[in-house]
């Protein structure tokens, strides 16, 4: 198969001699990022209640957009005008954009799929219209996103039709060829092929190998976090990192958990997406080194603590070296009432999360690892290693990281 072309360059900067996590460094159109890392999802082209400005100055330098949201609005020919999302939205770092048909099956209900693609009634005028793995490069390409992200057959983890799961890990394959023939600009935009397979591990193998032939810039494992079992999810990211090639950057996607995001670095992962830490700041959850915590909570109305003691963002930060100095009270007094209080938590929980990665890196880069994940679920479960989840620590122990050892 003809090398494809690659808009990245890869260095793996070091290896855990534990575990399988990797610290490397990416360089894609809009510059170099750290991996590993967390991608925040910026559904419209911008991050709900936070600005372009603000999500720069918490070191965010590749977030997500979607593209079935912006094929829908501004829509193709708007985007063609102004020049892609990086314009539209003045967002001068790194886009991932996913292929679309994700959104398109669990948005709308009557999403079918055919070989030719996703067949889907439009929501604006309920006229039948049909996403082809050509249709969504054509979309990515006038988006103009660092990495695209190919058409794949999505199908739940949890279905229990085995056959359609084969059919679907066939059929992804496939559309990756029809991608790959119609990316128009593989100079200057990275697309990612999708390893599909549902929790079969051997399926998973098939996938692994036939993408890996395709040799595209980066590899993603989908179709997880789909309500399966932990312990299940975790076989598959071992499954899938254990044969994939080092010199390749790897992303789980709808990966968001502070708990699921250490575990899968150790078992090689590199990259993560959720629509989680901003989601549930709406609701009041502060996403901490202390676990999540509801600020809604009664007990919190007179906690005139940061919300994370051990958080550097300029929320937590004290008034006096710059930051803002808000409160757990003020938060709780916020919330519900004032859009205000979810402004500040999704700037938190962003911060919190990026900063995990950040620290990850830097433990990874010391040859550290292992500690930094003892330590991390040491501050959540106040170091009493029978609350600590059991997929967790039998996962780690797969990777020769025994958190209960001292
Ligand atoms: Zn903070």
């Amino acid at each position: 198969m003809a090398q494809q072309k690659a808009a990245l360059s890869f260095d793996l900067i070091a290896k855990c001699s534990v575990s399988r996590a990797r610290a490397s460094t990416m360089t894609l159109p809009h510059g170099p990022v750290e991996l590993p890392m967390f991608m925040p999802v910026a559904t419209q082209a911008s991050l709900k209640g936070l600005t372009p400005e603000q999500l720069e100055s918490l070191g965010c330098r590749l977030c997500l957009n979607n593209t079935y949201h912006l094929g829908l609005k501004p829509g193709q020919a708007t985007l063609d005008a102004v020049g892609g999302a990086h314009r539209l939205q003045s967002w001068n770092h790194n886009i991932l954009t996913d292929s679309g048909g994700f959104q398109m099956v669990s948005l709308l209900k009557l999403a079918k799929i055919t070989e030719e693609g996703v067949r889907f009634l439009s929501p604006h005028d309920g006229s039948p219209m049909l996403l082809t793995p050509e249709h969504s490069m054509s979309l990515q390409n006038s988006i103009g996103s660092d990495i695209m992200m190919q058409l794949d057959d999505v199908i739940a983890t949890t279905s229990p039709d085995k056959e359609r799961i084969v059919e679907a890990m066939h059929r992804s394959v496939r559309w990756l060829d029809r991608c790959i023939e119609a990316h128009k600009y593989p100079e200057k935009q990275n697309l990612f092929c999708i390893i599909q397979g549902g929790l079969d591990l051997e399926l998973r193998r098939e996938c692994v190998k036939e993408m890996v032939k395709r040799d595209t810039p980066g590899i993603a494992i989908g179709g997880l976090s789909g309500g399966e079992e932990k312990a299940k999810y975790c076989a598959v990211v071992r499954t899938c990192t254990e044969m994939l090639p080092d010199m390749k950057p790897r992303y789980v996607m709808g990966v968001g958990y502070p708990e699921d995001l250490v575990v899968s670095v150790a078992l090689g992962a590199d990259m993560f997406d959720c629509v989680w830490p901003t989601r549930t700041a709406r609701f009041g959850n502060a996403v901490t080194s202390r676990g999540t915590l509801n600020l809604r909570h009664a007990s919190y109305a007179a906690d005139f603590s940061p919300v994370d003691e051990d958080c550097d963002c300029p929320c937590c930060r004290s008034k006096e070296n710059g930051g803002l100095g808000v409160t757990k009270a003020y938060i709780h007094h916020l919330t519900g009432k004032e859009t205000a209080g979810a402004h500040i938590l999704t700037m938190h929980n962003v911060y919190y999360l990026l900063d995990l990665m950040r620290n990850a890196r830097q433990a990874i880069i010391a040859d550290a690892y292992p500690s930094f994940v003892k330590e991390f679920f040491g501050k959540i479960y106040k170091y009493d290693t029978a609350e600590y989840p059991i997929w967790a620590v039998d996962a780690l122990k797969t990777v020769g990281i025994d958190l209960t050892e001292a």
